[in-house]
């Protein structure tokens, strides 16, 4: 049996204009994806993900984009997309009241068994 990389599942080419050239997806989680660990934490500028059901290529900065430039929060997101895109899983997460945002300090947290904003204590 190959050795697989563990930083990355399937092929995503792409051009300068972040149009793909070149995509496989391998089965992972819970779906055919492409998922680049590498890429993700140190090219933020390169595609990182590919969801199971858009020819959409995702970057570091998308993740960090979506998630209010926080980069806890972006991480989280990574590691938690396995098919889906990661604006479902966001909506998922708001809807099950996994995440939340404080009304004092506006930044996003995970709010699972949390009692006060992680960045400025505020009660929530
Ligand atoms: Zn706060």
């Amino acid at each position: 049996m190959a050795v697989r990389d563990r930083n990355r599942v399937g092929v995503c080419k792409v051009d300068k204009d972040g149009n793909i050239t070149e995509l496989h997806r391998e089965f992972w989680g819970q779906g055919w994806i492409y998922k680049d660990w590498a890429a993700f934490r140190e090219h933020p500028e390169a595609p990182c993900y590919v969801p199971e059901l858009d020819d959409v290529a995702y970057t570091g900065n998308d993740f960090l984009a979506m998630c209010n430039g926080q980069e806890e929060i972006a991480e989280e997101l990574f590691d938690g997309v396995d098919w889906q895109n990661p604006s479902t899983l966001m909506t998922d997460w708001e809807r099950d009241g996994e995440i939340d945002t404080c009304r004092k300090c506006g930044k996003l947290f995970l709010s699972y068994d949390v009692r006060k904003c992680p960045h400025c204590g505020e009660d929530v």
